[in-house]
């Protein structure tokens, strides 16, 4: 589903991916954990193409992210096109990125009425997603009047507002206070069984042992080790791994 074939990224002289590969399969959990500034921020925007890659080729459902094949040539995709791609892309980010002005119900909808769908029918799906997060009753609140997990839990309704093929979530629960984290990191858990391909950046080591397929770490933007949640938690084989593990175990 998703595909990362040897991807660089550089920012100035700071070369932050060097040269990544990774295969999601549809319907897979997969954790991405590493140090600060290893890239794993860098990689899941790469993925939805807020950063270009300098090298290498990145697909999501057999489709090349934010560029266009013309015979031997890539063209990059032009922005209505990119923003139509990223719908097929949930994002969710750590400090929520809710629009203020907006109640929690028409933060859900508004991608979706910006892709001029009906109304009447994503004002029903958006009721719908706010009710999957547990947020039935909040739908007219704005940002503000929400707790720091209630904003993330629409935020993950709005990433699934636009029915997308995969989700990424950046350090989802770690702006939140740690009695709020266990709400967010249940939708996450119920949106893993449901068959959602995910792809997550947390420091939350239960979760990746409870819910991913597979975790990989990452460190100074290479894939050190990759495995079952088993293999890399229990048994990692680097001493890199085992000395970050050491630290947030
Ligand atoms: P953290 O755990 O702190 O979130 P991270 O693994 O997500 O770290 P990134 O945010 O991907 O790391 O950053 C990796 C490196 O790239 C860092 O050195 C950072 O300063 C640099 N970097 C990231 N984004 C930019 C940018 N837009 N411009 C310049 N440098 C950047
Ligand atoms: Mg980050």
């Amino acid at each position: 589903m998703i595909e990362l074939l040897g991807v660089h990224k550089s920012f100035g002289a700071n070369e932050v991916l060097r040269g990544v590969s990774l295969e999601v399969a549809a319907g897979e959990v997969v954790v991405v954990l590493g140090p600060s500034g290893s890239g794993k921020s860098t990689l899941l925007r790469t993925i939805n193409h807020l950063e270009k890659v300098d090298r290498g080729f990145i697909s999501v459902d057999g489709e090349l992210v934010g560029y266009r094949r013309a015979g031997r040539r890539l063209h990059e995709l032009k922005e209505r096109e990119i923003l139509e791609q990223r719908a097929h892309i949930g994002f969710v980010f750590q400090n929520f990125n809710l629009f203020p002005h907006l109640t929690a119900l028409e933060n859900v909808v508004e991608a979706p009425i910006a892709h001029r769908r009906p109304r009447g029918q994503v004002y029903a799906e958006g009721r719908e997603l706010l009710a999957r997060v547990g947020l039935a009753d909040k739908e007219d609140a704005y940002p503000r009047q929400l707790s720091g997990g209630q904003q993330q839990r629409v935020a993950i309704a709005r990433a699934l507002a636009t029915k997308p093929k995969v989700v990424l979530f950046d350090e989802p629960t770690s702006a939140l206070d740690p009695e709020l984290v266990g709400e967010v990191l249940d939708v996450m858990r119920d949106l893993a069984r449901t068959g959602t391909t995910m792809v997550v950046v947390t420091h939350e080591i239960g979760f990746a042992r409870e819910v991913a397929d597979r975790v990989v770490f990452l460190d100074a933007g290479v894939v050190v080790e990759e495995g079952t949640p088993g293999e890399v938690l229990d048994h990692p084989v680097h001493e890199r791994t085992r000395a970050f593990l050491s630290k947030v175990l």
